[in-house]
């Protein structure tokens, strides 16, 4: 079987065609992000860049090679800024853009050059532009989505490829035209090589790009965006599955339920933004005093509840305590910078080894009742009594 070069280029106006076809569709059916969109432009440049190469039997030879060469470079650009986009969240540094302006120039400079001279330039020019992008993702890109190690190692490969024609182009000028059609026949292969390799990265990318949707969208579905606390579901979830680690595990678990006292009046008084901002607050300064495996949940309004496991009864009521106690020496600031005190009320309720989540918050926010019948700014721990009135009511 022979490789036959016009057929791999125009494979790779082919593929770059279709990956700019999948983002355009991908954009259009809700994957709108920024560095996807820089990833669609730089697939177009290649696109364009391969025709530009395909089109060279009828094209003036300088022409086809201007063309393709910088539109390959840009195309290579934009795949770099999409990367650092994806990576960083920023655009690449100014000095990337002083390369693209360097490699650029080169392209004229060396169109009447021979062959081998202008194979070695170009690649070498093109592997510089992609050098960074391609160490980013490799340093960076291979603790986040599975598939971006996909685009870290295709980037990689991609760059081999490029010196490795610069090597071959050193070799070619040396041999002289010896064996010149054969080592025009490589040199083409090895670029193609490269370049089917960032085709295969661009759609790693596309994977990556749904892989952190797919992330970002279980974030939203589990998380008050309020509070940054879990929300009612997960944290229930979460405590169900702390029970049964708890019995299999023969530890203790402790759920504690916090409600703010008389939070309606501060709403009344200081407005619905101060409110909010008294919720942050409160769950910033309760989450300061968990452990990694606690977790606070928002379980509606001003509501929020800790599930701790390895917790009893006594070490949940000096945390709850502890809560109360940082939540009253908070300085807010209300409505026109006046100063603002909150306080709180918490009922604590160590599990049974029957519980469910739904007897246990029953049993905690019954302790809560109390501290709030009590006074409020309080804590109280649920007792024997109360624990046999709600299994009447729940039973009944
Ligand atoms: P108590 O001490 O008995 O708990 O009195 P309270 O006023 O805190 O309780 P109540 O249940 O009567 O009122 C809760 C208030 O919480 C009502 C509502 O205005 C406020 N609230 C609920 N969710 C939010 C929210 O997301 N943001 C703000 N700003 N306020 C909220
Ligand atoms: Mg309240
Ligand atoms: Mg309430």
């Amino acid at each position: 079987m022979t490789l036959h070069v016009p057929t791999l280029v125009l494979m790779l106006v082919v593929g770059f065609g279709l990956l700019t076809l999948l983002l355009q569709v991908a954009g259009r059916g809700g994957l709108n992000r920024s560095e996807l969109r820089q990833l669609g432009w730089a697939a177009q440049a290649l696109c364009v860049g391969f025709l530009c190469f395909a089109l060279r039997p009828w094209l003036p030879g300088w022409l086809s090679l201007l063309g393709a060469n910088l539109l390959l470079m840009a195309g290579l650009a934009l795949f770099a800024s999409a990367v650092c986009w994806h990576l960083l969240n920023r655009r690449l540094p100014a000095w990337h853009h002083w390369l693209l302006a360097a490699a650029a120039l080169t392209v004229p400079a060396v169109l009447d050059a021979p062959t081998p001279m202008r194979a070695g330039v170009m690649s070498a020019a093109m592997a510089a532009l992609l050098l960074p992008a391609t160490a980013m993702a490799l340093r960076r890109g291979w603790r986040c989505e599975l598939s971006f190690r996909v685009v870290a190692l295709m980037l990689l490969l991609a760059c081999v490829a490029l010196w490795l024609r610069v090597a071959y182009a050193a070799w070619w000028a040396g041999a002289g035209q010896a064996g010149a059609v054969d080592a025009a026949f490589w040199s083409s292969a090895i670029f193609m090589l490269a370049f089917m390799a960032v085709l295969a990265a661009g759609f790693g990318f596309v994977l990556a790009g749904f892989e952190r949707m797919a992330s970002q969208m279980r974030e939203l579905a589990s998380v008050d965006g309020l509070t940054g606390a879990s929300n009612h579901n997960t944290a229930v979830s979460l405590l169900a599955h702390s029970l049964e680690r708890g019995r299999r595990e023969g530890q203790p678990v402790s759920f504690v339920m916090l409600d703010l006292d008389h939070f309606k009046r501060v709403n009344d008084r200081h407005g619905h933004v101060v409110g909010d901002n008294v919720l942050r607050a409160v769950a910033a300064c309760a989450r300061a005093r968990l452990r990694g495996s606690d977790v606070l949940g928002r379980l509606g309004g001003e509501e929020f509840g800790l599930v701790l496991p390895a917790t009893g009864a006594a070490g949940a009521r000096h945390l709850a305590e502890q809560v109360r106690l940082a939540v009253e020496a908070l300085e807010l600031q209300g409505d026109g910078g006046q100063p603002l005190r909150v306080t709180l009320s918490a009922g604590v309720a160590e599990a049974a080894k029957t519980d469910t989540p739904e007897t246990l918050m029953h049993l905690a926010d019954k302790a809560l009742y109390q501290a709030k019948q009590k006074g409020r700014n309080r804590v109280v721990v649920a007792d024997d009594w109360m624990r046999n009135s709600t299994l009447q009511s729940v039973v009944g």
